[in-house]
């Protein structure tokens, strides 16, 4: 446990001293995996073996006096929605639960090049359709800080491992929150890109012109040095991906000083609706930017009340088109004895999804219909155009905004399943980000009266990553919360 006590900065330069091995690190991950995950829950695809190969080939590299990556040696898991070739890749859906993909998703090429060991595959809401984790047609995760809460999702693993000390590192996606929320319900770092800034080939889509992927840690300076290896252009595979995102390596980049530095907060992220808890400690870290030298004032973001269902619309739109490669032929799940094609289609399609991926389907079928495109999916994107040109405006006068994650903290497992808009609305501080493709960072601002983390988020400009990074360093060392392992 001692070493995965450790940031990945610190066993990035302990790796470096050669004062551990790559192979010893991937043996401690997987001790505090074999302690702790049997109440955490986190993974579905422990890949001990892949991970061992990796770890001895970067030994081997450092011995013959090479000079390695930042991360070489550092292990990482990742999002079970994220292929890996050769290791089981099941989105945690029925559908999906033999697929072992042919190909590694560009981040995990990025991955290896770096030379970090992936460890393995951990769990999400089914097809990163949820918030909590409990769609996941797999297992249950629990939350590193309350056994009994949600780790929150649909990147519920990704947040959960780094939290419990698994690993200090893992990829998740986000498509309306799903990274951003379940780091704030666990305590750690977990950052959105700007829409392009990451490669989403081979991330088995949701919603195409949402989703993206990004990292969770424990610090921001981990963060950065997770997110300088997966950055960059794809011409070959995702022409969405952006030239050249960012100057430089944004670790290496990192300055805390915040003085001049004018951050928002919009008003309509601090009212009803918002628990009293988080309002609160999200304003404390307000006034902590202020002691630091930025100048902080309110700002208006009118439009956020259309978020929820602009987000609901595009997405479920864009989930039903993206699911339509799953008819029980090509890949997957097939259901027994059908008689003919439509059979096998409709039994293997209702039988391999679960309940929240077939009512998005039916949403966005209906949403995409030739009676309701107008009125409901045309409208959706008119209403994204201006909640975009609402945030450009408010970026001629801050520089980064600083809102809430959620409106609480976790919640009790079981308690929000059987009323999925009430599952929707814990999503309306995080969705217009992606309705907008701006960068998000989430980091722990405190924790309520029963130690459950608090998360703030950050909010940038578009490719604006180094600012939220500078300011999300500047409060971590002026507050002290950082690398918050639970206790377990
Ligand atoms: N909770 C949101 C949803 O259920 C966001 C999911 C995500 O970001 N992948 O759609």
């Amino acid at each position: 446990m001692e070493l995965m006590k450790k940031t990945a900065a610190e066993l990035s330069a302990m790796l470096e001293r050669k004062e551990v091995s790559a192979v010893e690190l991937a043996k401690a991950a997987f001790a505090r995996t074999a302690e702790v995950d049997g109440k955490v829950g986190a993974y579905l695809t422990v890949a001990e073996d892949p991970a061992l190969a990796a770890a001895e080939a970067v030994d081997r590299r450092r011995a013959a006096g090479e000079t390695l990556p930042p991360l070489a040696g550092v292990p990482v898991a990742v999002k079970d929605n994220i292929c890996t070739e050769g290791t089981l890749t099941t989105c945690a859906s029925k559908m999906l639960y033999n697929f072992v993909p042919p190909y590694n998703a560009t981040v995990i090429e990025k991955l290896t090049e770096n030379g970090a060991v992936v460890t393995g595959k951990v769990n999400m809401d089914e097809f990163a359709m949820g918030s909590s984790c409990e769609n996941s047609a797999m297992k249950v995760t629990h939350n590193p800080h309350g056994l009994d809460r949600v780790p929150g999702g649909s990147s519920g693993g990704s947040a959960a491992v780094v939290a419990a000390g698994e690993v200090p590192l893992s990829l998740g996606s986000d498509t309306g929150g799903s990274i951003r929320q379940p780091a704030s319900f666990c305590g750690v770092v977990g950052l959105k890109p700007t829409y392009g800034a990451v490669s989403r080939y081979g991330l088995i889509a949701f919603a195409s012109s949402l989703d993206q992927i990004g990292p969770f840690a424990r610090t921001v300076e981990d963060a950065a040095m997770l997110m300088d290896a997966i950055v960059g252009h794809d011409p070959l595979h995702d022409s969405t991906s952006a030239k050249a995102p960012f100057e430089g390596s944004l670790r290496a980049n990192l300055n805390a000083d915040m003085k001049g530095v004018r951050i928002g907060l919009p008003k309509e992220y601090f009212g009803a609706g918002i628990s009293d808890e988080v309002r609160a400690s999200v304003l404390a870290a307000a006034d902590t930017y202020k002691a630091l030298g930025a100048e902080v004032f309110e700002i208006s973001l009118p439009l956020v009340e259309y978020a929820l269902p602009i987000y609901y619309i595009l997405s479920s739109a864009e989930a039903s088109s993206n699911l339509a490669r799953f008819d029980g032929v090509k890949y997957g799940y097939r259901a027994e004895g059908c008689e003919e094609l439509l059979d096998i289609y409709v039994k293997s399609r209702s039988q391999g999804f679960g309940q929240e991926v077939q009512r998005r389907i039916m949403l966005g079928t209906y949403v995409l219909s030739s009676g309701y495109y107008d009125a409901y999916y045309k409208k959706a994107r008119a209403a994204q155009r201006k909640i975009r040109a609402e945030f450009a405006a408010a970026f001629e006068t801050c520089d980064v905004i600083l809102t809430p994650v959620a409106p609480t903290t976790a919640y009790e497992i079981g308690s929000r399943t059987t009323n999925p808009l009430e599952m929707y609305a814990g999503d309306i501080c995080t969705v217009s980000i992606n309705i907008a493709g701006l960068p998000a960072m989430v980091q722990p601002c405190g924790f309520d009266g029963n130690r459950l983390p608090i998360g703030m988020q950050l909010i940038g400009p578009r490719f604006g990553e180094q600012k939220l990074m500078n300011a999300g360093l500047a409060y971590e060392q002026a507050s002290g919360l950082k690398n918050i392992i639970a206790a377990l």
